[in-house]
């Protein structure tokens, strides 16, 4: 199955506008030719670069896509699976119980 367009890293995760350290063109007598991307992938770890002809750049192709696995987080997320009903109730449970000088505390740190 053909990928579609965007920049990957060797782990299979896409690179996005999180994973990039450092980005920039190449010049040809003052015409970019080339669009440099740096990045570290946050799957593996990996660092990588990419070169990607200036006519055919698309700055869009870094965005985050809804669902996109690799995206930060995607994996902690996966595991913790979906939210159910019982931890829903649990939670305004617990809420009642914290006093509102502790609630203020606790959003002003975050
Ligand atoms: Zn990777």
């Amino acid at each position: 199955m053909p990928r579609p367009e965007g920049v990957w890293c060797e782990c299979g995760c896409r690179i996005t506008i999180h994973h990039v350290l450092q980005h920039g063109f190449v010049m040809s007598h003052w015409v970019p030719q080339f669009v440099y991307i740096k990045y570290q992938c946050s799957n593996c770890g990996r660092t990588g670069q990419e070169l990607l002809e200036f006519k055919s750049w698309d700055p869009a192709v870094l965005d985050v896509p809804l669902g996109e696995p690799c995206a930060p987080d995607s994996h902690r997320l996966a595991k913790l699976g979906t939210i159910t009903e019982g931890e829903v109730s649990q939670f305004a449970r617990e809420l009642r119980l914290v006093e509102s000088t502790e609630l203020e505390r606790m959003l002003s740190d975050s």
